[in-house]
């Protein structure tokens, strides 16, 4: 039987992400899903990847943030020893604001995301009627 060092429950982004690690530290691993990969919640619609709202920042926030910046390189190695596209793309996202106090704290957010996320990333409110299509 072939040698194996870890054995990984489950092929979600946590688990397939440990797989992942354990394997390029040299690990031999294997991974069991009865249902196949991305089956839960990791194969879910919205995908999206966002750094958590400014305000009351915390050490969990920025633990948060430090994933998300690390996240580029994380998925460009992936696909650099697979030579599979993992999908993964900056492209930001466009959020409704349902009415003027919604717009008045995306705007605060923008201020704290001017602060707290280094220019990586931003938040910019607008009131449609300032937006030309
Ligand atoms: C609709 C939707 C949209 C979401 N949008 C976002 C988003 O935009 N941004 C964001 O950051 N997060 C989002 N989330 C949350 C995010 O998807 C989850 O936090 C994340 O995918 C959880 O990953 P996971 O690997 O822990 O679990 P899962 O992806 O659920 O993986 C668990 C895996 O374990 C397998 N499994 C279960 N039991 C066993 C067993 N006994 N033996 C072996 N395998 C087993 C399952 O088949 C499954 O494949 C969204 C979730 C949903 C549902």
């Amino acid at each position: 039987m072939a040698r194996i060092d870890v054995t990984v429950r489950g092929a979600g982004i946590f688990g397939l992400s440990i797989a992942w690690e354990c394997a390029r530290r040299g690990a031999a691993v294997r991974v069991i899903d009865p249902n196949g990969p991305g089956a839960g919640s990791s194969g879910g619609i919205v995908g999206a990847l966002a750094p958590h709202v400014p305000e009351q920042w915390n050490g969990k926030k920025a633990f948060q943030f430090e994933s998300l910046v690390a996240a580029e390189a994380f998925f460009r190695g992936v696909e650099a020893a697979s030579g599979v596209s993992t999908g993964y793309g900056r492209t930001g996202r466009v959020q409704p604001i349902a009415g003027p106090e919604a717009l008045k704290l995306a705007e605060a957010r923008g201020e704290g995301a001017k602060a707290l996320w280094q220019g990586y990333s931003c938040v910019l409110a607008a009131d449609r009627s300032r937006i030309s299509y």
